[in-house]
């Protein structure tokens, strides 16, 4: 039988919440026996995910921030929508270096990072509507068993 788990939350779009949206999924996220590393690299992620919520998508405003994660196996999907500003061109805005408020001292990297730090991702968005970043990581024993009998040729059943 699979091992699955869900939750969803919802906050409003100020910058206080962005630090308490990584601790969530990062409790939630323990379940998974995760190491160190890998807690880092999803904190990482969900925090630039929740700040572009912030600072792009309610330019001026405030706004709500919607959090779905789920677990299935050693699989976490972590899903971050907001009804917010919108992406007009999606492929531009994952480009590194790229960013629309330099004026913000932001250096363009947080869809990189995003990608690095988790195994997918995935951006939907319309101009004027809000966007949905979609992204996925698998995590802990299971994970780590068959890396180690790859390095030794051996299988995990
Ligand atoms: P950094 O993350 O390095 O501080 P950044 O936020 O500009 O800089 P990215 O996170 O890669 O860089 O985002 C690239 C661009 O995509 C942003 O500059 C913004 O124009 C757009 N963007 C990202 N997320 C959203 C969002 N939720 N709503 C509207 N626009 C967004
Ligand atoms: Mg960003």
């Amino acid at each position: 039988m699979s091992n699955t788990n869900e939750m969803t939350l919802e906050f409003e779009s100020k910058s206080q919440n962005e630090s308490f949206a990584r601790t969530v999924v990062a409790a939630f996220a323990a379940q998974l026996d995760p190491t160190i590393e890998e807690l880092a690299d999803i904190k990482t992620a969900v925090s630039e995910a929740v700040t572009n919520s912030i600072i792009h998508g309610y330019v001026n405003c405030v706004g709500t921030i919607k959090m779905h994660c789920k677990i299935c196996d050693n699989e976490l999907t972590v899903e971050i929508q907001d009804c917010g500003a919108g992406i007009e061109n999606i492929a531009k805005a994952m480009e590194p270096l790229y960013t629309t408020r330099p004026e913000l001292e932001r250096s363009g990297m947080g869809f990189s990072f995003m990608e690095a730090f988790m195994d997918e991702l995935e951006v939907k968005s319309t101009f004027g509507v809000g966007t949905v970043v979609t992204m996925k990581k698998r995590v802990g024993k299971t994970e780590r068993m068959k890396g180690y009998a790859q390095e030794s040729n051996q299988k995990v059943v």
